[in-house]
């Protein structure tokens, strides 16, 4: 057939079957009900085959992200096929019975509804694996790296990520992390382990805090422990095992015997806020998630509840639904963004601590704040030594002064305050304006319990029980000066903030807060991370105290770090040692009776913190000489 006559006859069987599906469509028929004469519904077996399962069962997804997402698998031949929102999140209760809200759900997203195929893809570990290096170095007998300095490199310790992994069985790998603890404790004991490390370069302070003992070298950390109690924080449970390896290595007795070293895990890595416990003490402040629905201004910085919070993005949709208005700061115009009344840009890194600083000048300047709500509830009204720039204390003013009995307050009775920590804090000194001096305050003595209505402005002159006359400004005053340099060209030219949307935002806290709605602050993890946070986070709270927008559902400022499950499994008087029960038994005496309540008398830490910053900066301690000699700061 030539190429013509091929293109004809092809063109006539395209035609006349393009025309048959169109006569047979436009056939008329009379169908009474059409469920009930569908030509053929056998293709639907194919569906309904795909679909079907044999069993199901919940699991709660609870990978890094923290959003614990309770999934629903379904079973076909001992395979999960799928997973799905539950949809009952309602339904999950504490011991008590008390039940979350239905508004919880949905819950869930992509990643979790996947989860089986990376638990069945090829490229799951089954099974342990050593470096190829780690291996031959503990085949060579665990020679001492810090005899020769040569074998780290013949081993690979100092190009691991370019090596390989052998294959072992479980038994080599137990076998293989016995020994090599083994080894490392007795490298590094006594005398002769303090001058290898002295010889590694190691500071002598930190080579003090080894204390003679090899197991103190072996440094331990885990990735959110809270999401694994057993699994996660048992690497905690076995640095403090190592008390007993100690033991063994030294001779040492029982009570002089030390562990590993753990790492805070957290705090180093910044996904709580570190500000935070400047403001107010707490860890972190981390919101249950529903409050969010109540709040009628939710700012966001740095912080995607769309993309990155994907359970929690539907919260954000009820505050729209809910009439609330959205504000988002980032640099770029984001998934938020989108979504908002307006995004205010900003330059990468913390410029927008600017912002915030220049939103606080605009609230104060105009005398957009709750006078009442910061002389009560904030730490404004504080009196500053000058001189110092430390607090005024009330035994440097007030003679014989001890501090105030908080026995039976909310301090001890609902914070656990502890007679310790009582003494560090100690108490405070605000300018009674009335009496035309100084008074004493406790930090029990806040809200309707405030004794005078302090001062917040003002510049006074404190005489001392050592002769000396010193300045002193409540906290309020201090901060005006400050902000003084925050004028709104002064943040667009720091943060690129366009001045005219850092003035409308200042206006819509205050009306917001005026018509007694709650504005809300969600500041990104990622915020958390740079080295001048702890600023951005002070910063942050600015607004909200002004406004008193503290304390009351739907407002506030809030990081996200799933941390509130943390207190599920925390210390208190009345519910014994928490995780410390299983992190922190005392390795010589296990409480082996499974119905013993278990308290501090049977805890011991053999084990030491450290701060992986530390690590993380090449084991190199930060000392720094200040006004008042050499400080070291690391943890
Ligand atoms: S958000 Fe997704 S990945 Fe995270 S816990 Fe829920 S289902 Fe799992």
């Amino acid at each position: 057939m030539i190429r013509r006559d091929f293109l004809k006859t092809a063109l006539t069987a395209g035609t006349s079957s393009l025309l048959a599906p169109r006569l047979w469509a436009f056939e008329p028929v009379s169908v009474a009900n059409p469920l009930g004469v569908y030509p053929s519904r056998d293709w639907e077996k194919v569906y309904r085959d795909q679909y079907r399962y044999d069993s199901t069962f919940t699991w709660v997804c609870a990978p890094n992200d923290t959003h614990m997402c309770r999934l629903r698998a379904f079973v076909r031949n001992g395979v999960i096929l799928r997973s799905e929102q539950n949809y009952d999140h309602d339904r999950c209760g504490d011991l008590y019975g008390n039940t979350a809200t239905k508004a919880w759900n949905p819950r869930g997203c992509p990643k979790g509804f996947t989860m089986h195929r990376r638990v069945y893809g090829p490229y799951r570990l089954r099974g342990p694996v050593v470096r190829k290096g780690w291996k031959e170095w503990a085949d060579a007998g665990y020679p001492a790296l810090s005899d020769q300095p040569a074998l780290r490199t013949k081993y690979r310790f100092d190009d691991r990520g370019n090596d390989t992994f052998v294959r072992v069985s479980w038994d080599e790998a137990y076998r293989y992390l016995a020994e090599g603890l083994a080894a490392v404790a007795r490298t590094y004991s006594g005398d002769q382990g303090r001058a290898r490390l002295a010889k590694d370069g190691y500071d002598p302070l930190m080579i003090d805090q080894v204390q003679g003992a090899g197991t103190r070298t072996v440094k331990v950390g885990s990735n959110l422990p809270i999401h694994g109690v057993i699994g996660k924080f048992g690497i905690y449970r076995m640095a403090n095992l190592l008390g007993l390896l100690d033991h063994h290595v030294r001779g040492v007795p029982p009570e002089q015997a030390r562990g590993g070293r753990d790492w805070n895990e957290y705090t180093w890595r910044g996904d709580q806020a570190p500000g935070h416990p400047y403001v107010h003490g707490l860890q972190t402040s981390d919101m249950d998630m529903n409050d969010l629905r109540f709040s009628k201004l939710v700012i966001q910085v740095g912080k995607n509840l769309i993309e990155n919070k994907m359970p929690e993005s539907h919260w954000f949709n009820e505050v729209m639904e809910r009439g609330g208005k959205l504000v988002d700061i980032a640099p770029e115009y984001n998934c938020p963004g989108t979504k908002s009344n307006y995004w205010i840009g900003v330059r990468p890194g913390l410029s927008d601590t600017a912002v915030f600083l220049g939103l606080a000048k605009i609230l104060i300047d105009e005398g957009w704040y709750d006078a009442d709500f910061v002389r009560r509830f904030t730490d404004f009204p504080l009196l500053v030594r000058t001189d110092t720039l430390k607090r005024l204390r009330p035994e440097e003013v007030i003679k014989g002064y001890k501090p105030k009995d908080l026995n039976g307050g909310p301090s001890y009775t609902i914070q656990g305050l502890t007679d310790q920590q009582r003494a560090t804090i100690g108490d405070f000194c605000v300018w009674d304006p009335k009496a035309g001096q100084v008074a004493a305050l406790s930090r029990d003595e806040v809200g309707a319990k405030m004794l005078v209505e302090p001062a917040l402005e003002g510049i006074f002159q404190v005489h001392l029980l050592d002769g000396k006359t010193v300045e002193v400004l409540p906290i309020f005053t201090m901060y005006k000066r400050h902000l003084a340099d925050y004028d709104l060209k002064t943040v667009e030219e720091i943060s690129g903030a366009p001045a005219a949307l850092v003035r409308r935002l200042a206006e819509d806290i205050w009306q917001t807060t005026k018509a007694g709605q709650p504005v809300a602050i969600h500041i990104g993890e990622g915020i958390n991370h740079y080295f001048h946070a702890t600023l951005h986070n002070r910063a942050t709270y600015l607004p909200m105290l002004l406004t008193g927008n503290i304390g009351k559902h739907g407002a506030g400022v809030h990081t996200w770090a799933g941390n509130y499950k943390g207190a599920l499994l925390q210390a208190s008087p009345w519910s014994g040692p928490g995780v410390g029960s299983y992190t922190a038994e005392d390795p010589f005496h296990p409480v082996l009776d499974e119905k013993t309540r278990i308290t501090h008398e049977e805890l011991r830490h053999t084990n030491d913190a450290e701060d992986p910053s530390y690590w993380a900066c090449g084991e190199k301690i930060l000392a720094a000489e200040t006004r008042e000699g050499r400080k070291v700061f690391t943890g």
